[in-house]
């Protein structure tokens, strides 16, 4: 995990500078709770959480709520969400009271299949095109338009890959702001225990099979003995595994672009 500096341009270097490695351990024996509170306190009035509708993201919308915080809670609409998903949105902002605020990228579904001449997220080469236009793209323009962003993510060391090293604050060289992982040294089953707890509404599409969850047509069950993520862009993985996707990219702990 990259722990360097910020880049010279970035807007916190006027103001509120932390030393990561002081920051990130002070921030290992707190809560998931007070890391949120940290964050609000410390860095930034512009913290907000990055939400999948998938359970760590119920987690910390729950945690959000419980703080009472009036900092905005981030869907990006891709326009090939499941049903189910758009409904767990729904439900959280209604329930919890959320600042929800759904972004959505610069064009439709039907406009970017005209100008692609298909479906990009049917092949190796369109599917990193597709999730930057229709993820990242849209999130980092609504980001772009605040001072040194705080984006809090749902990412853990359990997941493995990328995410193994991660820790609890990051810069993100793409908003000369930082990345909060609240979650990252809880286990699946504190997540669930968490959930259990506090009797969250999970995406119901987590108990037919399908322990990640992103856009329909890039996105299955999984079979026993599958690890969780098996089920994400399968498709591409039958054409061609070594090349095949394992991440978005939405998170810059996994390798989003500068
Ligand atoms: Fe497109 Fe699939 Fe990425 Fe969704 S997950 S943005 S459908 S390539």
């Amino acid at each position: 995990m990259k722990t360097a500096l910020r880049t010279v341009d970035s807007p916190m270097r006027e103001d509120r500078r932390i030393d990561l490695a002081a920051a990130n351990a002070a921030l290992a024996p707190l809560s998931a709770l007070e890391r949120i509170r940290w964050a609000v306190d410390e860095l930034s009035e512009n913290v907000v959480l990055l939400s999948s509708m998938q359970k760590t993201a119920v987690v910390l919308m729950h945690m959000f709520h419980r703080l009472g915080l009036p900092n905005e809670v981030l869907f990006v609409d891709t326009g090939y969400h499941f049903v189910e998903t758009l409904k767990m949105r729904d439900d959280y902002m209604r329930r919890y009271r959320l600042n929800l605020v759904t972004l959505y990228p610069a064009s439709t579904i039907e406009e970017q299949e005209r100008v692609h001449g298909g479906k990009l997220f049917a092949t190796l080469a369109g599917q990193p095109e597709c999730c930057r236009m229709r993820k990242e793209a849209p999130l980092l323009a609504h980001l772009a338009m605040k001072r040194a962003p705080t984006l809090v993510n749902g990412l853990r060391r359990a997941e493995g890959g990328n995410r193994r090293n991660i820790t609890p604050v990051s810069e993100d060289r793409r908003t000369g702001g930082y990345q909060l992982s609240p979650l990252y040294d809880w286990t699946g089953t504190d997540i669930a225990t968490y959930i259990a707890e506090h009797d969250l509404l999970v995406h119901p599409l987590h108990a037919a099979g399908y322990p990640s969850i992103g856009c329909y047509p890039c996105t299955t069950p999984v079979q026993p003995g599958e690890d969780d993520r098996a089920g994400r862009w399968r498709h591409l993985r039958v054409l061609n595994a070594a090349e095949a996707p394992e991440y978005c990219r939405i998170n810059y702990s996994d390798g989003g672009g500068i």
